[in-house]
Formats: C-alpha cells, structure tokens, sequence
C-alpha cells in the first residue's frame, strides 16, 4: 500500500502540470497514475499546438491570458525548448454576423486586458496577402497567441515533475477509487494508494474515473483530425482561422502547412483513426479562403486524429465534486487543453492548498452546472 497526499489520475499534459503545480504549492507527496507504458500517450500527443486568447467567454480568456505568461517564461527559462512561435492568430470572416460575433469577442477580450486588434479586410490581408480577398468583412488578431510543440510542454512538464519529487508511475491503470475515512482508497491492478486528494485528470475518460465515486461528469471523447501538406519551407504566418467555413491553416516550422477542420455534427467517439469523411470536408472548405493550399496534394498518411475531451458547453470541468470536496475534477479541455494546461494546474492547485481558487472565477466551470442546466457555451470552437 502506497501513501500519498494527492494522486491525480492520468499523466496527460493537464494531470503533469497539475502535479507540478501542486508540489510548486508546497504539496510534500503527489503520484501521478498513468495508464499507458508511457506518459502523455493520449489527447495530448495528437493536438495541433495552438495557443490564443481569442475566446469569446470569460472564463476561457481568463484561463489564456494566465498560461500564455507562463508559456512566455518557461519558453525563456528553458531556452526555447517548447518551441513556443507568437505568429499571433488571424481570425477573419465574409459575414456580416461574422462580423457581429468577432466585434463582441474583441471588445470582450480587449476589456479584460488582451490586446486583440480589430481589423478591417485590408489589414486582414496586410498580415495575410495569400489569403483569397473575396468579401472579408472583418478580422482579429492577438500578437502575442501562436502555437508550439505539446510534446515538449508535456516533455518540460514531466522533467520538472521528477526534479520536484513527483513521483510518476506509468502502467497504472486505475481501476476503482473508493472512499475510506477520510481519505480515498485508488485501485491499481497490482497496487493500492491511501490519498488524501485525488484529482481527475483522465482526460477523455474522465467521466469513468468520476463514476468511480458516482459522479455523473459528461465529458465524452470526439475524434478530431489533422491534416499536414508538403511546401518548401517559408517564414511562418499567423494561425490563419476561417469562422466561415471553420478552417484553421497554419505553417510548419519545417515547411508545409497543418491543416484542420472539426465538423461541429461529429457524433461522440474513441476511434483514433484518420475519418474517411474528413479529407473531402477540408477539400470543400479550404478553397474559400485558402487557394494556395488548394493547389497542394493532401497525403492521408501524413494526416491523424485524436480525441477532444468534450463538454456540452466548450469549457473544462474544474472543480471539487459536490459530495467530495477532496475529489477535484480538472478534464473536458476540448482543444484546449495543452494552451490551458498552466492555468488549469494553477486552479487545481489552490483548491487542493486552500480549498478555494482565488486567482480565477470558476464558477462557469463547476462540475454542478450541468445538472444546474446554468451553462455558459464557448463559440469560438475550432
Ligand atoms: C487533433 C487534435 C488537435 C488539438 N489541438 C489542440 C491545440 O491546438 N491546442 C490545445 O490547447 N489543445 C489541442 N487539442 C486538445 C488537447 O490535446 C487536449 O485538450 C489535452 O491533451 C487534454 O489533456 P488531458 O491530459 O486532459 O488528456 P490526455 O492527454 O488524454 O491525458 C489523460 C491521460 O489519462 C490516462 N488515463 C485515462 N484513464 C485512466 C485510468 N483509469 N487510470 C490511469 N490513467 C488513465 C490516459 O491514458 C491519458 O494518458 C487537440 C486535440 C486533438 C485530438
């Protein structure tokens, strides 16, 4: 029987920087379990890398504006390694609801604090000359948003975990978590853990882990793909972001172009193998905006899916359950995960410490609000 003081399930990118962020708050001993033979295996090692304040809630913007600080300086304490591009992300629309829509994000994000700059169609394409010109109405742009490697963040995550302490067991699949007094008793196949907190970051599984204790948490897994083309290499452009068609186009530091679409109607699913229906989506899609990528052959072998942890609303669910102060959920990130990974730690953290976050407001993000039917929905899914 081991004994710990928290042991958060699932060494993904949200339960490493959890556990980081946890012993930085003075927690003497935190075990991460993880399924897999090796950490990050899931969600995390399939994202595209995109970090922007461009949402259109508060909670989410909250949540940005924290972790790309952070991102800023671990970018610099550790010499670049997270590959960390601030190309910014260029989001632009033909519509005039289009318009309507980013108009109030932007005044919603520039209000607290974000420095998003309003564009008109020519400045649209002074940033993006390649861009077919036909009809913008409008675009944003935040300087300081970008994208970088979600492996090296795990990978920069997990290397400060062990200088800490942290210790990290892989091929520890939990199997049953059980209330003992006033701790919680974790089941492992050839193990037992005695902890007094135990954090849920299971990521697309997070809802069995939550059912372990009879919660119901809806967060459902959605296979989501990626598309990479061949080009010579270039200076990098912004995260170009097509609301019209939701097509997001980005350069690849090597060269060639990360291509991705999430078709809004996907059913839930744990199938992480490229969609057939997903090439013929972005070929009808991409033409609108993008004409130069258009041109380029789509190799489905250079292309792969994974799975968003879902919510109904858009928004992470953070927070302690209802009947277990001591169980602090922290999963349903969506695509946002690995870009909200530092704030997220940073909520759990405190919560775990003062048994309250006082740095965000998490009420928009509490487990209970989905049986409250209180939920505020993010629009800026992509
Ligand atoms: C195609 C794609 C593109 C994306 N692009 C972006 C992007 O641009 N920017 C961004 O921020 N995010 C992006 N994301 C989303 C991001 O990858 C996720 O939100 C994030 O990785 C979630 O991290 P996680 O740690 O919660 O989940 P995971 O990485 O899935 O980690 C959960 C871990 O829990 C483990 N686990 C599950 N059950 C158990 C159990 N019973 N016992 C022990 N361990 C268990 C799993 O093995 C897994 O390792 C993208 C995702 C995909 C699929």
């Amino acid at each position: 029987m081991t004994t710990t003081d928290v042991a958060v399930i699932g060494g993904g990118v949200i339960g490493l920087a959890v556990a980081r962020e946890l012993r930085l708050a003075g927690v003497a001993d935190v075990l991460v379990l993880e399924r897999e033979p090796a950490i990050g295996q899931g969600s995390s090692s399939r994202a595209n890398g995109g970090v922007r304040a461009q949402f259109t809630t508060r909670p989410n913007i909250d949540f940005s504006r924290y972790s790309i600080e952070v991102f800023e300086r671990l970018q610099q304490e550790s010499d670049g390694a997270l590959a960390f591009h601030q190309v910014g992300y260029l989001l632009f629309t033909g519509t005039e609801a289009g318009k309507r829509g980013l108009r109030a994000a932007c005044d919603l994000q520039r209000a607290m604090g974000v420095d998003t700059e309003w564009l008109a169609p020519q400045d649209v394409l002074r940033l993006a000359p390649f861009l077919r010109p036909d009809g913008l109405t409008a675009g944003t742009f935040h300087s300081r948003d970008g994208f970088l490697d979600p492996g090296a963040v795990l990978g920069v995550f997990a290397e400060q975990c062990r200088r800490l302490g942290v210790t990290i067991r892989v091929k520890a699949e939990v199997g049953a978590v059980e209330r003992v007094g006033g701790a919680f008793l974790v089941k492992t196949r050839t193990d037992e853990v005695s902890a007094g907190h135990v954090v849920n970051a299971a990521g697309p599984d997070a809802s069995a882990i939550a059912a372990m204790l009879g919660a119901d948490l809806p967060v459902e897994p959605v296979r989501r793909n990626l598309a990479f083309v061949q080009a010579p290499a270039d200076p990098l452009i912004p995260m170009c972001v097509d609301l019209d068609t939701g097509v997001l186009v980005r350069r690849e530091v090597g060269g060639g172009y990360v291509i991705a679409y999430s078709n809004p109607d996907d059913p839930p699913s744990r199938d992480t193998t490229l969609d057939p229906e997903f090439l013929p989506q972005v070929a009808s899609r991409i033409g609108n905006r993008f004409p130069f990528v258009e041109a380029l052959p789509i190799d489905p072998r250079q292309c792969w899916a994974g799975l968003y942890p879902e919510t109904p609303d858009h928004h992470a669910v953070i927070g302690a359950n209802e009947s277990d102060p001591r169980f602090v959920h922290c999963a349903g990130f969506g695509g946002h995960g690995v870009m909200h990974s530092p704030a997220a730690a940073r909520a759990v953290a405190e919560i775990v410490v003062e048994g309250r976050c006082e740095t965000f407001d998490l009420h928009a993000l509490r487990p209970s609000r989905f049986a409250e039917h209180d939920l505020v929905t993010e629009t800026a899914v992509f």
